[in-house]
């Protein structure tokens, strides 16, 4: 689903919001994960396995719990950089309402690559644009 589709449907504050406790989540599991290799390498260090799979199954899954931590750190990063980014242009230059707003169009500038919300305020639909 569109940016512009998911912000008109769910609105933009309740948007943000769900943008907010994913983000969050992911920073949830990324801990998790952590700790779950941290403890694999310490298993994998303090006891010495008769049976090689088992050693081999145990840096596998430190490594896995350390790299899979380390890329939800990531996709909370950028969950939270583009909320934040969204949300600081939120704010109607009219009237100054924030997040009363409708997404008429969601386009990329070909020179910039910007991506652009050209967005309508509720309350005194004034047309502004958000770039990300
Ligand atoms: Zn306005």
């Amino acid at each position: 689903m569109l940016l512009k589709e998911m912000i008109n449907r769910y609105g933009f504050r309740h948007w943000y919001e769900g943008e907010l406790i994913r983000a969050f989540g992911y920073v949830a599991l990324g801990i998790v994960l952590f700790i779950f290799g941290a403890s694999a390498l310490e298993i994998f260090w303090e006891t010495k396995e008769d049976y090689w799979l088992w050693s081999a199954l145990k840096l596998i899954g430190a490594f896995g719990g350390v790299i899979l931590g380390g890329l939800s750190w990531i996709r909370f990063s950028r969950l939270i950089a583009m909320a934040e980014i969204l949300a600081n242009q939120a704010v109607c230059p009219s009237c100054k309402a924030y997040g009363r707003l409708t997404v008429a169009d969601e386009r990329s500038d070909p020179e910039t690559l910007d991506r652009i919300l050209q967005c309508r305020c509720n309350k005194c639909h004034n047309d502004w644009q958000i770039f990300f």
